[in-house]
């Protein structure tokens, strides 16, 4: 028998209620949520990693590391730390308040949090922020993309079968639902995806004055300086290029590097590639697919933006796109048009970094910027003329996995940021207090 889904009016109401009897808020709560989440991922990560297969033709290294492992970090790592990161901070009290006087801030739960995740790491980046938000000791409603529809049901069987469904629920759908949930007063939204949704989500956001956290995308720059070990660059840049078939939002999205420097990357890069996936990717295990024939066509359509490196094949019945590297690319061409999103790396030439610095200025602040140099005056000018979501030199990706960083974008690639305490900070309320003694 098919049960009547509830009504998004009447699920954060239910979850207010819940959120209103302080059932969230005492910390052994959150820590037995975390740990039931823990064990969810412990013991149905088998189930999770076929979802994503399904999904994205993930491979079941890839599922653990980049989004099952992943979350049992973040966990452990919030676990561990909580406590301190939750208790309260005294500040100084100005003489004209007497010396008996004291102040503090400590951290308050929001309430019920919106969770809206999206379809690359439609685990990952779900459970992660519902983590940070359990710990902040809010109440949860997360929704799943219903672009990756095997992990969203795999979601929506395995959270309540773990969690305190009085305070987390799973909600189901794509826009329609989506738009019902965002017509509803919650106390924060978290919204991972693009940029167009992020703002639609930001103006329903505004109608009750909630706050938002937007992790979005955009093109990660990969600088390539003069005299880097190239072998070392090539091997790294196409690690964490073609990670998910390119789907990831910290993704280097193109290399930008002088004419002599390019054309030395060029034979470096197929070799990598062949390291990685073989002689043809198509075969290997390892390497993902596109998530629906709607990328696939998009993707497929800036393969001829430049003169094909290495790949260049695609298959649209398999959803499959060869990892990409293009030379001789215009930067008015379509693929540096829009963020990538996908197994295609092309090669941008400027003289040098004055010039670099100016192509990364002129377009919108990325989630991250990769520079690889072994220059610290490089290093130097980058970090103070550029501005960018992470900062990433020599190795793509893995700031990312350092919980002890914030992570989150700045102007077109987001606002807000989460990961370890910063999830703390982005889920709760830092309440000023003062005390003056009656007597
Ligand atoms: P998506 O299509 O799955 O959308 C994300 C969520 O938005 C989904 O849950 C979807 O249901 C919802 N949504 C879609 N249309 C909506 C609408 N009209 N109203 C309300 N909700 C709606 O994912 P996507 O946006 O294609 O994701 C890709 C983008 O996300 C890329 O730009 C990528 O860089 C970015 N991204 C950012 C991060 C990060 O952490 N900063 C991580 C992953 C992806």
């Amino acid at each position: 028998m098919n049960q009547i889904p509830e009504q998004p009016a009447a699920t954060v109401a239910r979850l207010r209620a819940t959120f209103r009897t302080g059932r969230t808020k005492p910390v052994e709560w959150r820590t037995a949520q975390l740990r039931r989440l823990r064990e969810m991922l412990t013991e149905q990560g088998a189930d999770l990693a076929t979802a994503l297969h399904a999904d994205l033709g993930k491979s079941a290294t890839e599922a653990y590391r980049t989004e099952i492992d992943f979350t049992i970090r973040e966990i452990d790592h919030t676990l561990d730390h909580l406590d301190e990161w939750l208790r309260p901070e005294s500040a100084p009290v100005p003489a004209h308040l007497g010396a008996d006087a004291t102040a503090w801030t400590q951290y308050d739960p929001l309430g019920v949090v919106l969770v809206i995740a999206p379809w690359n790491y439609p685990a990952q980046l779900l459970l992660a922020p519902l983590a940070g938000a359990l710990a902040a000791g809010n109440a949860v409603v997360v929704k799943p993309s219903e672009l990756a529809p095997a992990t969203s049901a795999a979601l929506a069987a395995l959270l309540p079968a773990y969690l305190d469904t009085d305070a987390v629920a799973v909600v189901e759908g794509g826009v329609p639902q989506t738009t019902a949930l965002l017509a509803e007063r919650f106390d924060h939204i978290f919204y991972t995806g693009n940029g167009t949704v992020g703002r639609i989500v930001m103006r329903a956001a505004a109608e009750h004055l909630t706050p938002v956290t937007l992790e979005l995308g955009g093109k990660s720059p990969a600088f390539v300086d003069r005299g880097a070990d190239l072998r070392v660059v090539a091997d790294r840049l196409v690690r964490g290029k073609f990670l998910n078939a390119g789907q990831t939002c910290v993704a280097p999205d193109y290399v930008l590097t002088d004419p002599e420097t390019a054309a030395a990357l060029e034979p470096l890069f197929t070799a990598a590639l062949e390291e990685l996936f073989g002689s043809d990717p198509s075969a290997s295990g390892e390497y993902g697919r596109i998530i629906n024939e709607r990328h696939f066509d998009r993707l497929h359509g800036l393969l001829d933006s430049g003169r094909v490196v290495v790949g260049g094949g695609a298959d649209r019945t398999t959803k499959y796109i060869a990892p990409t590297v293009l030379a001789d690319v215009d930067p008015a061409s379509p693929v540096m048009s829009e963020e990538i999103f996908g197994p295609i790396l092309p090669i941008v030439t400027v003289p040098g970094l004055e010039e670099a610095v100016e192509f990364i200025n002129d377009r919108d602040k990325p989630l991250a910027l990769y520079v690889f140099t072994d220059s610290d005056d490089t290093r130097r000018r980058i970090a103070a003329e550029t501005s960018s979501g992470g900062l990433g030199y020599g190795l793509p990706l893995a700031h990312l996995t350092v919980s002890d960083l914030p992570f989150g974008g700045v102007g077109e690639s987001g606002t807000g940021s989460y990961h370890g305490r910063y999830s703390i900070e982005t889920f709760s309320h830092r309440k000023a207090v003062l005390e003056k003694p009656l007597a």
